[in-house]
């Protein structure tokens, strides 16, 4: 590993600075993917800004039946929190299908969104050919091995999926990124967060490398305890997803009003279609009405020589998740 420099920030504004010192500092916070990265040589920081201890832990009640995440809230307090199991027991039940109990511990609410892709290319430093890692040397994974990779807003220069369970969550949930630069506050919203690859994929998100997120606002649904978090991998636990479905669903009077759903494990960032959606107001619920939008949501799917399947595992996954969040909402007794 390349030597660093180490610093415990105590504050937002010393954190700004630091970070702004040196085009090679780098946040910290609880180290589950950075340190992993500086180990296998794909990030070398020289410095690193440990935010940690931060005072952006708390999770608290918004105006209007939300709540705000502080960006150093750890996974297991978020997943464990009664505000969000009452508001968002979607997230809690996404932040549970990812890792390991430890790993839960360390890891952080901003550091969940910005965890970089497990692609094996990537990780491997051995293969030179990773426009990610190196731009403009290539991508290994288009004719080699890309069963777990992308088939939704790929590009020419990367394959690769976003692996964070929580933000498929998140995504369909309509959350915002709060974050704050040395000129000030701003809010992203979660769809505009992530970036597709395009000509640049060694860029993940819109967060300016000189910006901390600080807080993530989830907004409060009447219909948020119809929900489902499907994620469908190789094994059991301490997997990442092939393909995932985060969905909740409001049935009144033998008809969907409203219905939100995401899918992870399938494209380079969250992947939710509002138009989707929107083909389903109306109609009666059931596998029909969710395989009509799934077929839009899927509408334009890419797929490559190893994951063609994904194709059809995802129009299942997602009448399965909206069919188990629909009668999680009866079981509850919301059914208009
Ligand atoms: C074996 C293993 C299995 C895993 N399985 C899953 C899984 O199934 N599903 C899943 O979703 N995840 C999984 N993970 C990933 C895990 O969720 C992430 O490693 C973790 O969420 C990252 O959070 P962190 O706080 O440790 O981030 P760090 O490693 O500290 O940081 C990650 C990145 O985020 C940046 N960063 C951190 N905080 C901020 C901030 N507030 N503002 C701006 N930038 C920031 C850092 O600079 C760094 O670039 C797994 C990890 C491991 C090691
Ligand atoms: S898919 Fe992306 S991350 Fe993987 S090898 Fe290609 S460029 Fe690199």
């Amino acid at each position: 590993m390349k030597p660093f420099t180490y610093l415990q920030a105590t504050d937002v504004p010393s954190a700004l600075r630091a970070i702004s010192s040196s085009p090679d500092a780098r946040f910290i916070g609880g180290g589950t993917n950075l340190v992993d990265l500086m180990k296998y040589g794909v990030e070398q920081p020289a410095h690193l800004i440990d935010i940690g201890k931060l005072p952006l832990a708390n999770i608290e009640p918004l105006p209007g039946g939300g709540v705000r995440i502080g960006a150093l809230a750890r996974n297991s307090d978020i997943a464990n929190h009664l505000l969000i199991r009452e508001k968002a027991p979607l997230l809690a039940e996404a932040i549970v299908a990812g890792a390991s109990p430890q790993l839960r511990n360390a890891a952080t609410a901003g550091g969940n969104l910005m965890q970089r892709t497990r692609c094996y290319y990537f990780y491997d430093t051995g293969f030179t050919q990773c426009n990610k890692r190196i731009p403009g040397s290539g991508c290994a994974a288009r004719d080699g091995l890309n069963r777990i990779h992308a088939i939704l807003g790929t590009s020419d220069k990367c394959i690769a999926t976003n692996p964070s369970d929580m933000s498929v969550a998140l995504a369909a949930i309509g959350a915002t990124v709060q974050v704050q630069g040395n000129s000030g506050p701003r809010s992203i919203p979660f769809a505009d967060f992530h970036r597709l690859p395009g000509e640049t994929p060694q860029i993940d998100t819109n967060l300016n490398k000189e910006e901390l997120i600080t807080a993530i606002d989830v907004p409060g649904f009447p219909f948020a305890l119809n929900y489902c978090y499907l994620k469908v991998r190789d094994r059991r636990s301490y997997a990442f997803a092939l393909v995932s479905v985060a969905a909740m669903i409001d049935v009144r009077a033998g008809k969907i009003h409203d219905v939100r759903f995401a899918l992870g494990g399938v494209a380079p960032k969250p992947w939710r279609v509002p138009a989707a959606e929107q083909q389903v107001i109306g109609q009666e619920p059931g596998a029909e009405a969710y395989g009509n939008a799934a077929d839009v949501a899927l509408k334009g799917a890419r797929t490559f020589p190893h994951n063609a399947f994904k194709l059809e595992l995802a129009r299942r996954s997602i009448i399965r998740a909206l069919t188990t969040a629909a009668v999680k909402g009866e079981r509850n007794g919301n059914v208009g």
